[in-house]
């Protein structure tokens, strides 16, 4: 197939220059994959791919495992190259490395237990299977570059399937040396395979290519929708984690101090640059002033600078067209509490709660995707839940209280896919994850993560012995 008119009204992209955010030095320099790349990668990928799910379920969960093994024994490897190409502090780089060799770990554990139904049906025997889609696709973003690119790659290897895997353009040093290590650990070749590239090229081609079965995207809920407009030419199965802009709630009768001093990290976490991120703080109007009183010193004292240092909690943000970006939702001037960041180069912006915001302006209401956050007082419950559902996006949301009849009526009256009680957690492995709204299509992790890169087959056997 030919992408040649699309591609030849898209400026040329040869190669990808890695910048460190901290620091701005070019890190690494990678090639860009073309059009025609994907094909022969797309190709590559089917013929893996048949040979992959042709092997005893036994020994795919055993070259998972090892895969899981010797991503471990590269964790730290792993973690310091996503400090600098992502300038994500070194705890949480440990953290997601770890969170990539868990996933291989969880998925290998699926591939035994892949299991269809058998279903009653009269005059035979009904059961159904649970085929492999074929070759997937799997676009990834550069907020969490790891762990993203494997919540895709670790259940659709599992279920039998091959992967090729486009990284975000300014973070594909991770990806790279995944591909490395699973080859290394004994995977068969071609069958994950990373192909860096321009989204409009790269991202593009696989999207529109007949031989992906699947698309993985995460990314801006604008690209999202493009991907899944472009597969729908094609009936593409596409699963979408987008955008979020997730209440904190804070109600009047929660353990207020612990509510502020668990906020500034939810937000802060990653520069901000989280879809799970909670900027919107919504506080019942009886407490709003005590709690802005303990907010300000906790967001003042957030560490803010070099993400190699232990202590750091905050770094950079990913680029400087990132930092302009954040830039334009925060004019000189507005009222609110600011943190410390570096001078210099790298690409800082300091942790900002907005308190005179209206609900509906733009930094109310947009993902910012960086260390800002608006406070919004509330009066009641119902309130709090119409400003809570007042935003496009619905990906995750807290609820802070002390009673539990409010949590799980607050917890089911918001219009989002994560929702977490007194605390901030929203993703584990094995838990499911992925939005409402427009904050995506479909679900990832968590225990049915395998069957979302299958087709269910039924097949019946008539029983009928011949006519008598
Ligand atoms: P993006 O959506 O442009 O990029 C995400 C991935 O999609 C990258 O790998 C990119 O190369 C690829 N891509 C881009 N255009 C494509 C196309 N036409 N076809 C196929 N693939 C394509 O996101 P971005 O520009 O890196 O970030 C912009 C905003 O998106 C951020 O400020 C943030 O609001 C949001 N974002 C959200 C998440 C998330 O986890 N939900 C992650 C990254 C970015």
């Amino acid at each position: 197939m030919s992408h040649e008119s699309h591609e030849s009204q898209l400026p040329a992209v040869h190669e990808l220059h890695v910048l460190d955010p901290a620091t701005e030095e070019v890190v690494a320099t990678v090639p860009a994959a073309t059009a025609a790349d994907v094909d022969a990668a797309v190709l590559r990928a089917g013929r893996a791919q048949l040979r992959w799910a042709a092997l005893a379920p036994g020994d795919r969960a055993r070259l998972l495992r090892r895969f899981a093994v010797v991503v471990d024994e590269h964790r730290e490897e792993l973690a310091r190259l996503e400090v600098r190409e992502a300038g994500h502090t070194v705890g949480n780089a440990r953290w997601e490395a770890g969170n990539v060799r868990d996933l291989l770990d969880y998925a290998a554990g699926g591939v035994e237990r892949l299991t269809g139904r058998q279903i009653p049906v009269p005059g035979g025997l009904d059961i159904t299977l649970l085929e492999p889609l074929g070759v997937v696709g799997v676009i990834a973003p550069w907020n969490f570059p790891m762990p993203i690119a494997a919540w895709g790659t670790a259940p659709a290897l599992a279920a039998g399937n091959s992967v090729v895997l486009k990284p975000a353009e300014t973070t594909p040093l991770t990806a790279l040396r995944l591909a490395e290590l699973a080859l290394e650990a004994g995977l068969p070749e071609h069958l994950l395979q990373v192909l860096p590239g321009a989204g409009p090229v790269a991202g593009n081609a696989l999207v529109e290519h007949p031989g992906v079965a699947k698309i993985v995207f995460t990314g801006s809920t604008s690209v999202g929708k493009q991907v899944l407009a472009k597969g729908a030419a094609l009936l593409k199965r596409v699963t979408l984690e987008l955008g979020g802009k997730s209440p904190n709630i804070v109600f009047a009768d929660a353990d207020i101090e612990a509510a502020a001093a668990a906020a500034p990290m939810s937000f802060l976490d990653n520069s901000g640059q989280d879809c799970c991120a909670r900027t919107r703080i919504l506080v019942q109007r009886s407490v709003y002033e005590r709690f802005l009183g303990l907010l300000a010193p906790a967001i003042e004292s957030v560490v803010v600078g070099d993400p190699s240092d232990e202590a750091t909690q905050m770094g950079p943000l990913i680029s400087r067209a990132q930092l302009e970006r954040v830039r334009s939702y925060v004019p000189a001037g507005l009222p609110g509490i600011r943190g410390k960041a570096p001078e210099g180069p790298g690409f800082w912006f300091p942790p900002t709660v907005l308190t005179d915001v209206e609900p509906h302006a733009r930094v109310a209401v947009e993902e910012v995707f960086g260390p800002v956050a608006v406070v919004l007082p509330f009066e009641d419950e119902a309130d709090a839940v119409r400003l809570a559902n007042a935003t496009d996006y619905g990906l995750a949301g807290s609820v802070w209280t002390r009673d539990v009849g409010r949590a799980l009526r607050v917890s089911g009256a918001v219009r989002a896919g994560n929702l977490s009680v007194n605390s901030h957690s929203s993703v584990r492995y094995w838990t499911p994850f992925g939005g409402f709204k427009q904050s995506g299509i479909g679900r990832e992790l968590g225990p049915d993560a395998l069957t979302a890169f299958t087709e269910t087959k039924n097949v019946f056997i008539s029983t009928e012995g011949p006519a008598q």
